[in-house]
Formats: structure tokens, sequence, C-alpha cells
């Protein structure tokens, strides 16, 4: 365990328990701190824009853990309390009630916060947080209709638990297709038909210019001119990494995509201070240029790889097979790798007219990434072809009717 024999953690959140968790399993005895600005364990966010919203399905519920299970990591734990300032010298975070928390090592696991968009007005949301699901779910209990902005994932699932609820659907997006910033607009396309099946009022290539109102919002202005009328409204603008706090730390960040930069072993440029989830950028060697990734499974993995490698001085490059879903209309979307951009874009099985397919992408010859919707066991059965570097030929070839 060399020198390490105190860890802090800032960020309660998927990528902080696994943290905490992978250091134990590893035989940490030391103390761990774990600094979470919310008031809450860590919990689940994939159900935020789900069936908690729609209060359908059995998994509604968002603990990560058993109370006694998150108890038996011991953690010396300070919620509702914000990490402030990382003091490299002196080994220590800063809180934000002034108090101190010195650690020979840290993971930070700060994650990202949702884009808001510009406006106070009353009826205007957005979904990150336990908080901020809540008073949607409860927004719509009253209302009859709801604009979304925004068709990325977090978006496209908002519509589609609006639709569960009974509600009327305006879904706008600015960019041709839904989902362009994570699916190749080749095969995007067939979910701008998920969502009009479904009786979604969908929106394409139109941006939001602002929100009007007297104290609540009444109208969505957009770019053409025109209006949406609309008294509740979630944008899904995306996310931006929580870094505000490292300034002058000595901690570099990643330009482009944003978040702390690392190495792959999920070093950040500071001795022991390492990095993992939504908040790190990497060199990933399968994918060029960095990775940052804001996926439920990666938040995991990479906290699993960044504590054994804090308690190793280094060890094993962290080199996933990038892994999302997003479940849709009762539907599951899957994507392996990386799906945008790509150059090559081919569904090897099913149709996009069945709405079950999958789809494989690639990019200077290479597969990059594997798409799939309703088609889990033939995705994850596909997920050997991105463990190690696949020239587009052969996975092509290794695609028969049958596998
Ligand atoms: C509504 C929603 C639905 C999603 N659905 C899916 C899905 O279907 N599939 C999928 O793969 N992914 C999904 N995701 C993404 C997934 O939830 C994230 O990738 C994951 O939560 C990242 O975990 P994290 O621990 O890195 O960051 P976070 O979950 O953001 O946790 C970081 C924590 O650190 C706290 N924090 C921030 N700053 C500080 C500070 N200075 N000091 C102390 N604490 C701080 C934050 O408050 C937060 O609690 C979804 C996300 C959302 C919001």
């Amino acid at each position: 365990m060399g020198d390490i024999r105190s860890v802090a953690i800032a960020g309660a959140g998927m990528a902080g328990l696994h943290a905490a968790e992978s250091l134990r399993e590893a035989g940490f005895e030391g103390r761990i701190t774990m600094v979470g600005e919310e008031p809450h364990r860590p919990y689940s966010r994939p159900p935020l824009s789900k069936e908690f919203l729609t209060g359908k399905g059995a998994g509604a519920g968002i603990d990560l853990r058993e109370d006694s299970a998150f108890d038996g990591l011991g953690l010396d734990l300070r919620l509702g309390r914000s990490a402030r300032r990382l003091r490299p010298r002196e080994r220590a975070v800063e809180l934000d009630d002034g108090s101190q928390v010195a650690a020979d090592g840290l993971v930070i696991a700060t994650g990202s916060r949702a884009r808001r968009p510009g406006t106070a007005l009353e009826g205007v949301h957005v979904l990150r947080t336990v908080e901020d699901a809540e008073a949607v779910r409860d927004s719509f209990k009253d209302a009859e209709r709801v604009v979304v902005v925004g068709a990325g994932f977090v978006g496209a699932e908002v519509a589609s638990s609006a639709r569960a609820a009974g509600l009327e659907v305006v879904l706008l997006e600015a960019e041709p297709t839904p989902l362009t910033r994570v699916v190749d607009p080749r095969v995007g396309g067939v979910f701008a038909e998920l969502h009009r099946d479904h009786g979604v009022d969908l929106r394409l290539g139109v941006g939001v210019t602002g929100f009007e109102g007297r104290g609540r919002v009444e109208r969505v202005r957009l770019g053409d001119g025109s209006a949406v009328e609309a008294s509740l409204v979630v944008a899904g603008l995306g996310a931006l990494p929580n870094t505000g706090w490292l300034e002058g730390s000595g901690v570099e960040l990643a330009g482009g995509t944003g978040g702390v930069l690392c190495d792959e072993y999920c070093r950040t440029a500071l001795p022991g201070v390492y990095a993992a989830g939504d908040i790190a950028a990497w060199p990933h060697p399968r994918y060029g240029g960095l990775m940052r990734l804001e996926h439920w499974t990666n938040a995991g993995e990479q906290a699993a790889a960044a504590a054994r490698n804090l308690l190793a001085g280094g060890g094993t490059p962290y080199t996933p097979v990038p892994y999302f879903w997003s479940d849709q209309y009762g539907m599951k979307i899957q994507l392996l790798g990386q799906a945008a951009p790509a150059d090559t874009a081919e569904i090897v099985h099913g149709s996009a007219e069945d709405r079950k397919f999958v789809a494989l992408l690639g990019r200077a010859g290479m597969l990059v990434g594997i798409l799939g919707l309703r088609s889990t066991p033939k995705v994850m059965r596909l997920r050997r072809l991105l463990a190690e570097p696949t020239t587009w030929e052969d996975a092509l070839a290794e695609v028969s009717p049958r596998s």
C-alpha cells in the first residue's frame, strides 16, 4: 500500500462510491474521507429521467447500496459539504466550512452539473439531481403539456417519460437529428422516428433563443422568430464538469471536452491525485484524442481503476470498452465504443423500420462503435470486437446473420 495511509474522495456520486469500495476491496484499511456537496449518500441518476418520473417500473428506487453495505465501508463521510480548494503543498482539500481534510491520496470525482438555460423564470427545469427530478415529477401532475429543449439522451428520456405520464410533448432540437453528440446522424435518424411514433411533436433544426413570461414561463422563442407556448419546460442541454474548485491548484484541465486531464492511469498532473467518472478526460489509445464519458458504467469502472492505481502508484492503464444505455418508449438503446464521429455506418442485424437493429460504426478503417436498439444479446455478444482493435473489414466478416 506504499505511502498511502489516508485518502480523500471529492464527490459522493457513482464514481466516489466505487473509489471507496475499490480501496477497501484492495485491502486499504486507512482513513477514507468522502466529501459530497449533495446532502445524500451516493445515488443512481439514470432512473431520474425514466421510471422516477413516471412512477412506473420496479426500478423507481435510486439507492445504489443498502445502508449496511455503505456503513460497512467505514467512511469519514462529509455530506452537504463541498470541496472549495485543493491545497497540494499541504496535501489537503479545503471544504466550504473552512475545515481541511489532509490525505496522502485524493480521488477527484466531482462529476458534472446540468448546463442551465439562461433564465430564472419559474416552470423551467433542468434534470441532474433527485431534487430536480422531484420538481419535474410534481409539475407533470398538473401539466397537460411539456416543452423539452434538447433531444440528447436526458431530453429524449424526459420526452418518453412525459408521454408515459400522459402529457403532450413538444421536443425541440437545434441539430438535424436527436442524440447527435453521441450517435452519428447516419443512424441517428431512427431516433427521430421513435419520438414521432409515440406522438411527440419533434422539431429538428430549431434553436431556442429565449424564454418569455412574467414570473413564470409562457413561451419559448425560437431562432426562426416563431414561438412555442409553454407553461412547463425541461431543458436537457448537456452537462458541464465540476472543475471550478480546482482552479489554481496545479491540476491541469483538458481543452475541448473539458474536465480534469489525466493520463491512462487516471493520474492528474499532481502526485497522488487521481480523477474518475464524468469529470475525467484521458487518452484512450483506441479512439485517439481525449475521451471524457458521461456514462454510468464508466464512472464505476474508472473509479475502481483510479483507486487501484492510487494504491499501487501507477499500474494498469484504463482502456475500457465504453458502454452507455438509454430507455425510451419501453425500448433499450445501447451503445458500445463511440458512435460519433463515424465515417461508416452499417446496420448488420434487423432494420430501422422494425425499430430493432444492430449497427456497426467505423472510422478510418477501424470498428469504433456498436449501436443497438432492442437487441441486447446481440450487442453484448459483439462487445469482444471492441475489446481489441478490429478493422472494419474484419468486423463485417465476423458478423454473420447467426452471430
Ligand atoms: C437524468 C440522468 C439520466 C442518466 N441516464 C443514464 C443512462 O441511462 N445511462 C448511462 O450510462 N448514464 C446515464 N446518466 C449519466 C450518469 O448518471 C453519470 O455518468 C454518473 O452519474 C457519473 O457519476 P460521477 O460520480 O462521475 O458524477 P456525479 O453523478 O455527477 O456525482 C458527482 C457528485 O459530486 C458532487 N460534487 C460536485 N462538486 C463538488 C465539490 N466541489 N465538492 C464535493 N462534492 C461535489 C456532486 O454534487 C455529485 O453528487 C444519466 C445522468 C442523468 C443526470
